[in-house]
């Protein structure tokens, strides 16, 4: 099986877009990620799966917390922060929900505690316990065949 197929057909699953907060000690890490997925109902779980080579790895094994920013139509410049892809020193405007740093004005914020983690080849899939739900409804933004896209009439 080719890889770059693997990746297009992946590619063509359309998603939101979410960057994931956790803090250790007195520090904020941020990173975008689209391998989100609502697990359970009763009790409430979701799941992320992150990379091997993400940092965010240590960081959310260290703190045991996390939260799930699903971004706006109009913070594609922060999903390209949290994703290594823009070279700013912009400086992130955070607050704090649940005892967790979030990303303002995102469309909706998922607080949650690990549930349990499963090592999954390359990448490691995180179960967060969900333990807070905020929603601001507004247009999301997007990610299919390697873009972003915002969702047209
Ligand atoms: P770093 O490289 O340390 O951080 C990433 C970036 O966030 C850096 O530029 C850093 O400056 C910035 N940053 C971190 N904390 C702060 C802060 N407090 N204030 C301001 N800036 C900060 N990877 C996965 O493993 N799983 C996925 O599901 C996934 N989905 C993705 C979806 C999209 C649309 C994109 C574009 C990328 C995705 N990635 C995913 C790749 C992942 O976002 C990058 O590999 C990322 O750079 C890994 O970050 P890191 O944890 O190694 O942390």
């Amino acid at each position: 099986m080719e890889d770059q197929l693997f990746r297009t057909i992946m590619g063509s699953f359309a998603t939101g877009v979410t960057v994931i907060t956790t803090q250790v000690d007195d520090e904020i890490h941020g990173m975008t990620a689209n391998a989100f997925m609502s697990v359970s109902l009763q009790p409430k779980l979701v799941a992320i799966s992150i990379g091997e080579k993400a940092k965010m790895l240590g960081y959310i094994n260290s703190s045991k917390k996390f939260a799930i920013n699903i971004l706006a139509a109009n913070q594609k410049d922060l999903s390209k922060q949290f994703a290594g892809q823009l070279n700013s020193d912009e400086v992130v405007a955070f607050e704090t929900y649940q005892g967790q740093p979030i990303i303002k004005n995102s469309l909706a914020v998922i607080s949650c505690e690990l549930f349990n983690q499963l090592d999954a080849g390359d990448h490691t899939v995180f179960i967060g316990r969900v333990t807070g739900l905020k929603h601001e409804p507004q247009e999301p933004l997007l990610f299919f065949g390697g873009k972003y896209q915002e969702i047209k009439e």
